[in-house]
């Protein structure tokens, strides 16, 4: 059953139009089989290429950013998303009721966290731009969405200082500010092996046009896994909406010890187990590598205000769904 079978499915349902049961039973077969495709899939850039081992405790560590953060009242409690990508528990008769509220977008803290620091940059692109630059520009964007959406509380969490340090100060401050939703923004590049040599302005540069696409990925370590890959099938699955292919490499033996299995072949969400965001983040967690830049072609798209609104529309359509399913059922498909 496709994803927008399914909807249409709900919205029978939802219009008191039960199906028959032999239909009902059907499509709970169908969902069973829908989402899980193991296979293999994996690079990111060498921050995330920690070590399994856990980190110092997130409570020791100090972040200069939690003294400027303010604490919210009370942490809101967003009830999971569940749509076809949990399968069975979709059918659930109580998602199919349209619900009064999920959340209230005024006090659903979503931190958009801006992938690497000043100082330890990320990958390069293939016109030697560091994607820190790609990454807070395009979090900025996202941010302006949502709160034009409601969504007042989103914080936007700008890191400093080295690579490994980074990742335990964004998992503590995104902890502290008890947020309710963790979202990392990156841009894709390929390992060492796959760059070619190319000039750029009088400059030695490396490119590889072979790989492009965005993917989304979840640590299945993460506290609440499940919420997680709800939010990362909704992103998923509006970049496809968009009309963006997500990156088929991560499945392919050229990519060798960067594979990752690929949980949905539809929306490209991957998991990457130990990512430190993803795994040691209190709440749902989900990482975004909007494209790549190490692509010359997409390089110049991913550099676009166009680009960045598309993605950040996509970003934000996924937001309220994960705070109202309604507006999936119910709204513009
Ligand atoms: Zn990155």
């Amino acid at each position: 059953m496709k994803r927008r079978e399914f909807i249409c499915f709900l919205r029978g349902i939802a219009a008191g139009f039960w199906p028959r049961r032999r239909t009902i039973i059907a499509a709970m077969a169908a969902l069973v089989l829908l989402p899980i495709e193991v296979s293999a899939a994996g690079w990111l850039s060498d921050v995330f290429k920690s070590s399994p081992k856990p980190g110092k405790s997130p409570k020791h560590v100090t972040s200069p950013k939690r003294a400027t953060l303010a604490k919210p009242a009370a942490s809101p409690k967003p009830r999971t998303v569940k749509l076809a990508a949990l399968g069975p528990v979709a059918l659930n008769p109580s998602v199919l009721k349209p619900v009064a509220t999920m959340c209230d977008p005024s006090k659903f803290r979503i931190v958009l966290d801006v992938g690497h620091t000043a100082e330890s940059e990320g990958a390069t692109s293939a016109r030697n731009v560091a994607e820190f630059v790609f990454n807070l520009r395009l979090a900025h964007r996202i941010e302006e969405k949502l709160k034009a959406e409601g969504f007042a509380e989103t914080r936007l969490l700008l890191t400093e200082g080295k690579a490994r340090p980074s990742l335990v100060k964004r998992v503590a401050t995104a902890n502290d500010l008890n947020a309710n939703l963790f979202l990392s923004i990156h841009h894709d590049s390929v390992p060492n092996k796959l760059l070619e040599n190319w000039e750029f302005e009088g400059k030695k540069s490396h490119f590889s046009d072979r790989f492009s696409g965005y993917s989304v990925f979840v640590s299945r370590n993460n506290p609440d896994f499940k919420t997680s890959l709800a939010f990362a099938e909704l992103i998923g699955k509006e970049m496809k909406a968009e009309g963006l292919q997500y990156a088929r490499q991560y499945t392919q033996a050229i990519m060798g010890r960067y594979q990752h299995p690929l949980l949905n072949k539809e929306t490209g969400v991957y998991s990457y187990d130990q990512l430190v965001v993803l795994r040691k983040t209190r709440m749902p967690a989900v990482l975004l590598e909007a494209g790549s830049i190490i692509n010359r072609d997409e390089e110049l798209k991913m550099d676009s205000p166009e680009r960045r609104d598309i993605i950040s529309s996509g970003v934000t359509a996924a937001v309220k769904e994960f705070c109202d399913p309604r507006w999936a059922i119910l709204g513009a498909l």
